[in-house]
């Protein structure tokens, strides 16, 4: 039976059409883009072209404030680096206790080694980030308020546009990690004002390895690479031609097929959701129901482990995950339930199912019926603890 792939928040299948435009870069479009000669100038024009197809995606008002890098992770650090860098005299920063690691482990760090203050803002019972705590923790002290746009394993939606505009009036710089929005919903830049933003190309069915950091005209910037001209000084390093190729391509393809999210996936996401909920009992939908990606299905399963759903369903050619890609693997719970008022033991029992365009009613179907079976299996298999709502680590031989 074909695989079904539903872990599309921790990377996605690169659309055929990506690689094909990707392939001549790895062969006769070798030329590196700064040279002078006919083999750099056609490399640099579809350089050019990607960064119109990603500033398209965006609705940025001009091309030159795309810059690509290598990855969400590299644009998250470089647009806090460069905030602490820029702005004179602010040696805070302001964000939420629900990012991805590459922005928390970062302000970690940065308190620890520079003694930098930092604001983590919580979220409610639904993910919500709590608008109060933001506006209090805001001051002239400020030097970048960093609020991910949607969350990676709830789908959670913030108002980045509203938050924007608070960490203005504050005369702070506003960046968001956009990494699980870009490609899923409609952004528009001109309007919002937004000074930075990370997007990532293997979150949108682009490659691996790159990625771009938005930064609007007029923002003070510091880059994190030195070295040559590259990317107008932004990020020094010869370019990442035939990755940068197919993250054009597929922004290009994502704005395409953008009504696509709200008229397909998130029936189907629906779907999902009903139909497992309607099947097992004691299982409820984490995060904000309304505000949150359409792709995104985050449901927790009382007195079972998480872990054991994820490992059965996988023997059944069926990947799906326990959160971050990151955090999984770890027995550690989820930082993002943790955050919203979760027990811990309540944290072990969620699962996330991410889809794609690429998703078919028959493959959602196929989850509805393979999951019940499973989670009664382990239910009755494992013992929890009294109080605890937790089951115990469930023995591989359960598993066989
Ligand atoms: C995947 C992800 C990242 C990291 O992007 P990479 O390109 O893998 O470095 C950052 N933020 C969020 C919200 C993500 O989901």
């Amino acid at each position: 039976m074909d695989a079904v792939y539903l872990d599309n928040n921790a990377t996605t299948r690169v659309a055929p059409a990506v690689v094909d435009a990707m392939l001549p870069f790895f062969g006769d479009q070798f030329g590196n883009p700064s040279s002078r000669h006919a083999f750099g100038s056609g490399v640099s024009g579809a350089l050019k072209t990607a960064r119109r197809q990603v500033q398209a995606l965006l609705g940025a008002a001009h091309d030159h404030e795309v810059t690509f890098t290598s990855g969400g992770t590299e644009s998250n650090s470089t647009a806090i680096l460069s905030a602490l860098e820029t702005m004179p005299g602010r040696n805070e920063i302001v964000t939420s206790a629900v990012e991805h690691p590459a922005i928390l482990s970062l302000c970690a760090h940065l308190e620890r080694q520079r003694g930098i203050r930092v604001h983590r803002i919580p979220v409610d019972r639904q993910g919500r980030l709590d608008i109060a705590a933001y506006r209090a923790a805001l001051s002239d002290k400020v030097a970048v308020a960093s609020i991910m746009w949607a969350n990676n394993e709830t789908g959670t939606l913030f108002p980045v546009a509203e938050l924007a505009e608070l960490a203005r009036q504050a005369g702070a710089l506003f960046h968001t990690d956009a990494v699980q929005a870009a490609g899923k919903l409609p952004i528009d830049l001109k309007e919002a004002g937004i000074d930075m933003l990370s997007l990532s190309g293997h979150k949108l069915h682009g490659p691996k390895g790159i990625g771009v950091l938005y930064v609007r005209r007029g923002t003070p910037f510091c880059p994190l690479l030195r070295g040559g001209q590259q990317e107008r000084g932004r990020r020094a390093g010869t370019e990442n031609t035939p990755a940068i190729v197919g993250l054009g391509k597929a922004a290009e393809l994502a704005l395409a097929h953008m009504d696509e999210m709200t008229s397909r996936v998130r029936p189907l996401r629906d779907r999902l959701e009903d139909g497992l909920l309607q099947r097992i009992p004691d299982a409820s939908v984490t995060g904000d129901r309304q505000q949150r990606l359409p792709n995104t299905a985050h449901i927790a399963f009382a007195d079972v482990d998480a872990e054991g759903i994820v490992a059965l369903l996988d023997r059944q050619g069926i990947a799906c995950s326990t959160g971050s890609a990151c955090a999984s693997g770890s027995m550690e719970p989820s930082h993002v339930l943790r955050a919203m008022g979760f027990a811990a033991g309540a944290a072990h029992g969620a699962l996330r199912f991410s889809l794609s365009r690429d998703s078919t009613e028959r493959e959602i179907d196929r989850v509805i019926a393979t999951l019940p079976g499973i989670v009664e299996t382990l239910r009755t298999r494992s013992v929890s603890p009294a109080g605890t709502g937790r089951s115990l680590a469930i023995p591989m031989s359960a598993l066989a």
